[in-house]
Parts: structure tokens; C-alpha cells; sequence
């Protein structure tokens, strides 16, 4: 069976959000007409409580983009985004959420963030997606979502150690380029695990 991953389409991260990926809005059509090609839909939230590490508001003296350790490993902070219950964390209004069977929540440790939709940064707790995809026999992912070069990144680093085969929807993701050349680089770094990238028009 194949599945759609339809990764972190949140108001916070659309034009006008706490943490807007550049055209972000642009793929929520191209979510909704592509939700119909697969049997399986899934999404992920990113799910943050108000005291969470990698806000730059809850270290005093930092500001977003500055660089910590957090309970071990490095972080980069972030204003204050995708926190539970608010507005900023809902799905997009746009975005057709009927044929999605389960959604996973990410993020949701105070002390740990995470940006694969799989495990936190820190490879410690699962988000319960690994163990769903494999109750249901899927081995074939398809990924799209905010953001490219973060969320979507590591999400389909961590499918290929996980042994799925992944596909990238490259039209139907967008990068933050917090960095130049991240994008670019993120899609080098999942083409090197075995990902393969993909046009919505292929399908
Ligand atoms: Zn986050």
C-alpha cells in the first residue's frame, strides 16, 4: 500500500504565521488534489507546549536563529510556533483534512524538539508513525509539506533507516533557506539515503 505524508501544513508555518516558510501556501491545493491518489492519507503536526526549548523566548538574552545545547544536543531556536490548542497550530483552513486517517504529533517534549515526523532529535521517543505504517504492511511513503530543508528532511532520513521506500513530492514541499543553499543541500543529503524525488505530475 502506498501512503501520503502530508508533513506539518500549519498556519504558523504559512505566509502571515510565527514561522513562515516562503510560499508555504502554495502547496495546499496541490495537498488536497493529490489526497485523492493514494489509499492511505496521513499528516503530522508540529505540537509544541507554551515552555518548549526551542523557543527563543524561553531563554532569556536569545533571539531566533541563535544556536544552544538543549538537554544534550544542539538546537536551533525558533520563535514561538505551533503551540498546542492555538489557532497557529491548526491545519491550514484551506487544507481538505476528510480522508486523513491519523495524525501525528511532533514536538511535543518540553526539553527535546522534532523535526522528523518518526522520533525526536535526539532519536529517543517515536511519534507512534513507524509502528503504524508497519501494523499496515506500508513500505511505499510519499512526502509532502513544510518545511523541505527541516521537517520533511529529516522525516524521510529517518523512512530510509527505517527501510521504507520514499518519495519526495519535490512541487509539493517548500524550504525556509534559514541558510542559503539548504534546500539544495537537503535534497542531496535524501537523495544520498536512497530517497527518490518526484514531480506531483509523475504520479
Ligand atoms: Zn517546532
Amino acid at each position: 500500500m502506498n501512503a501520503l505524508i502530508i508533513v506539518d501544513l500549519q498556519n504558523d508555518f504559512l505566509p502571515g504565521g510565527a514561522l513562515p516558510v516562503p510560499h508555504g501556501d502554495e502547496i495546499i491545493a496541490l495537498a488536497n488534489k493529490l489526497q485523492r491518489k493514494f489509499e492511505l492519507v496521513l499528516a503530522t503536526k508540529d505540537w509544541h507546549p507554551p515552555d518548549h526549548g526551542s523557543f527563543a523566548a524561553n531563554h532569556p538574552g536569545k533571539k531566533p536563529g541563535d544556536r544552544i545545547m538543549l538537554d544534550g544536543i544542539e538546537q536551533i531556536l525558533w520563535p514561538v510556533h505551533c503551540v498546542q490548542n492555538t489557532y497557529g497550530a491548526e491545519f491550514a483552513p484551506a487544507f481538505d483534512t476528510s480522508r486523513i486517517a491519523h495524525v501525528f504529533h511532533k514536538g511535543v517534549e518540553r526539553s527535546i524538539d522534532s523535526y522528523s515526523t518518526f522520533f525526536d532529535n535526539a532519536h529517543r521517543r517515536e511519534t507512534g508513525l513507524a509502528d503504524y505504517l508497519k501494523k499496515r504492511s506500508v513500505k511505499n511513503i510519499y512526502l509532502m509539506g513544510l518545511a523541505l530543508d527541516y521537517c520533511v528532511k529529516y522525516s524521510v532520513l529517518d523512512a530510509r533507516h527505517l527501510g521504507l521506500n520514499t518519495r519526495v513530492i519535490l512541487d509539493g514541499c517548500r524550504g525556509i533557506e534559514l541558510e542559503h543553499g539548504d534546500i539544495d543541500r537537503a535534497l542531496d543529503e535524501m537523495i544520498q539515503a536512497g530517497a527518490t524525488i518526484l514531480k506531483s505530475a509523475d504520479l
